[in-house]
């Protein structure tokens, strides 16, 4: 593609390097979300249903605050980073250089398809790397303001948007690209990956998987049931780091589903699907795929359907096993099955022989129980009584570990993730010392030292 060579030689000026462009480029980043505001909350509202708050909350505030936090440290982060040296390097200075990649591609998905388009971009562009950007074709309406924006606010050498579904994806995994950041499904970050090995270019990958809560018997159980209500049905479950089941302990099962259902009305009313603010899902394959896990166990709490507006309201599953599809494949839906557990050790166990997940939520008052699963488990990240709220800490990386994911973003990470760091032994010519030219053993005698 004619563009990734354009970047590249564009790039090679090294426009992108001074602080200043990345600066302008990040306040214009800011300038277009802001002109942009109101179509991207119609084209939220029109491909997801998401209402204004979600939208502007998850979506839009999200960028905003990654943009102030990456003007904030740009100077910092860029500087390069003076390092100590051993005594055999005594005359010389040591450092690392910060320098970007080059030309970056970053693929998005459609849960949070600006967000997740723009905040590696943000990342990229703030390292000084330009960007081709491939939203998802399953959000057009976004995907097509997405691009207009960023026509109008930038050149396209230093950003680009290309629209299009696989084929399209495929053809940009054939380029020359310097970095490739995935953020989707672990069947399709094994495309990307492979892709990406034959030209051996890095890769960040943002994967997905069955991200776990457990509620112990020593926890705030309507404060638990309320965390994990807001968790799961933010954007109707279609959340990369939702809670997609639970594991809650036998005493306080009972009370647990109670103060879920309690939790579904706070925040949706008695008919969720009547509530205008209730996102949709985001295609007829996967409501049909989601509405499928339903009969996997006893519905304990709603899962009705609305076929023509492909709406599932929010639903509590029991009685289900962990042979069961809804056990087995990441439900990305308002579906929450809840088993129970009588010692905690057999929680953590039967979580150990998964695959590590993206994200796993911890509900219970004891800090010993609180270190034991949090240290026992590989999981991408978490939290202790709450969930979500860790991706929202710009001082804390996000990403997955195993197959939920590799490498990781936010704030400084960001900037690390679309940096390469070059080191640099500046020698002095004045004092060169014969040791390292003689293979004697008096030289050998003072490398020992
Ligand atoms: P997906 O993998 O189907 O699609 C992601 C991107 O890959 C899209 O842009 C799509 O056009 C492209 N694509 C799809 N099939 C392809 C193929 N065969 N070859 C090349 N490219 C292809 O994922 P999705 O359905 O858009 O998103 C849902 C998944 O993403 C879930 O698994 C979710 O957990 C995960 N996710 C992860 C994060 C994270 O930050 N870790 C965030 C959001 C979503």
């Amino acid at each position: 593609m004619e563009i990734v060579t354009r970047q590249k030689q564009w790039f090679k000026n090294g426009y992108t390097q001074s602080y200043d462009f990345r600066k302008q480029q990040l306040l214009k980043m800011k300038r277009m979300l802001q002109t942009f505001e109101a179509p991207l909350l119609k084209a939220l509202q029109y491909d997801l249903n998401k209402s204004e708050f979600e939208a502007y909350t998850t979506e839009i505030a999200f960028l905003n605050a990654e943009i102030q936090e990456q003007l904030s440290h740009l100077k910092k982060h860029m500087t390069p980073e003076k390092v100590k040296a051993p005594l055999s390097h005594t005359g010389t200075q040591n450092y690392i250089r910060k320098e970007p990649y080059g030309s970056v591609l970053i693929i998005a998905p459609w849960n949070y398809p600006l967000q997740l388009a723009i905040a590696p971009a943000i990342g990229a562009i703030a390292a000084g790397n330009t960007a081709v950007l491939k939203p998802s074709e399953m959000t057009p309406t976004v995907s097509w303001v997405i691009r207009r924006m960023i026509e109008e606010f930038f050149p396209e050498h230093v950003l680009k948007v290309v629209e299009g579904g696989k084929e399209i994806t495929q053809q940009l995994l054939s380029e020359p690209f310097d970095y490739i950041f995935f953020t989707g499904s672990e069947r399709v970050g094994k495309i990307v990956m492979q892709k990406a090995s034959e030209q051996l270019i890095p890769v960040t990958l943002e994967l997905g998987g069955k991200s776990p809560a457990i509620v112990h018997k020593d926890a705030n159980v309507p404060v638990a049931a309320r965390r994990i209500a807001w968790g799961k049905l933010i954007n109707a479950g279609q959340t990369c780091i939702a809670p997609d089941h639970v594991y809650v302990h036998e005493d306080i099962k009972e009370a647990f589903i109670r103060e879920y259902k309690a939790a579904v009305q706070l925040l949706y009313g008695k008919e969720p699907l009547k509530n205008d603010d209730f996102v949709k899902i985001v295609s007829k394959d996967h409501f049909d795929r989601i509405k499928s896990y339903l009969p996997d166990g006893n519905i304990a709490l709603g899962g009705e359907t609305d076929e023509k507006n492909n709406k599932i309201a929010p639903a509590v599953l029991t009685e289900v096993t962990e042979k069961d599809p809804v056990m087995q494949e990441e439900i990305f839906g308002p579906i929450l099955p809840v088993l129970g557990y009588r010692e905690l050790k057999e929680a953590v166990e039967t979580i150990s022989e998964k695959p590590d997940p993206l994200a796993l939520y911890y509900f219970g008052e004891d800090e010993k129980s609180q270190e034991f699963v949090t240290t026992s488990l590989s999981f991408g990240g978490g939290c202790i009584n709450d969930t979500l709220y860790h991706i929202i800490n710009p001082h804390l990386p996000f990403g997955g570990v195993g197959t939920s994911g590799m490498g990781s973003y936010h704030g400084k990470f960001s900037f690390e993730t679309f940096t390469h760091k070059k080191s640099i032994t500046k020698q002095n010519t004045k004092f060169d010392p014969s040791f390292r030219y003689k293979r004697d053993k008096n030289s050998l005698k003072i490398i020992k030292r």
